[in-house]
């Protein structure tokens, strides 16, 4: 059973932390203890989305070798816990992401689910992200420009030892230009688990600091978060 995934994209923007946000969520739902982890340490929000930017001790500090994994987990919507980066810019120069893989496997053993908000791009932290975790799941946009970056992201995975577990396609129907579902899998070569709506409550339900799934449970995104945890837990 996969239990621990890395959401990555390569460009920014594209929804990772959305995402892991509200896949997270969806899977505390469900009843499976899960966990979110905010691996974007230069460009950290995972906390700023939720409302936890005050938090006292971050993974910053447990990076930086300062603090225990345990003193950086709080609790989030439904029950999913949370593992913010600092937003402090010093924080962030300390933190050594050599340290991710040891913060992930204490992670992992405490949860049914682990998801991992990475970071765009190629940076050392983006990259130790990619093989740290069971899988990868790709969050791209259908427009060339994520689709390349996404297709660099996914040749990167397996480079450095790590495996690609399909790809969400996020803010879909915006534009009836838009790369199709078949032509994402042809080009990636990986499976499109789902397609997640454009839709304007997510940016609404972000004022609230609050998932979508949890503010407005019966979008067209917040089922398709949820079409999405139940394949990742295997249940109707
Ligand atoms: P990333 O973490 O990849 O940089 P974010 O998750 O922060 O991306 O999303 C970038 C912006 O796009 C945010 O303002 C977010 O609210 C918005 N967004 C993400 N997904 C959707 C969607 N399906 N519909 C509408 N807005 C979205
Ligand atoms: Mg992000």
């Amino acid at each position: 059973m996969i239990r621990a995934f890395t959401i990555a994209s390569g460009k920014g923007g594209t929804g990772k932390t959305t995402v892991t946000v509200n896949l997270g969520t969806s899977l505390a739902q469900l009843g499976k203890e899960t966990y979110i982890l905010d691996a974007d340490i230069g460009m950290a929000n995972l906390g700023l989305v939720l409302g936890l930017e005050d938090a006292p001790v971050t993974l910053h500090e447990v990076l930086a070798g300062r603090a225990k994994v345990e003193d950086a987990i709080y609790e989030g919507p439904n029950g999913v816990k949370v593992v913010p980066s600092g937003i402090s810019l010093q924080g962030f120069q300390n933190a050594d992401p050599d340290h991710l893989r040891e913060v992930m496997r204490d992670l992992v053993d405490r949860c049914d689910y682990l998801l991992v908000d990475a970071a765009a791009g190629i940076s050392k932290d983006g990259v130790v992200a990619l093989a740290i975790c069971d899988e990868v799941i790709l969050v791209v946009n259908p427009e060339l420009s994520s689709m390349a970056d996404a297709l660099k992201t996914k040749i990167l995975t397996e480079m450095v030892g790590g495996k690609v577990y399909g790809a969400i396609i996020n803010r879909s129907g915006m534009e009836n230009t838009e790369i199709r579902r078949h032509s994402v899998e042809d080009v990636l070569g990986v499976r499109v688990i789902d397609m997640i709506p454009e839709d304007p409550n997510v940016r609404r339900s972000a004022a609230y600091k609050t998932p979508v799934v949890v503010k407005y449970p019966a979008s067209e995104s917040s089922r398709a978060f949820r079409r999405i945890a139940a394949d990742i837990a295997g249940v109707e």
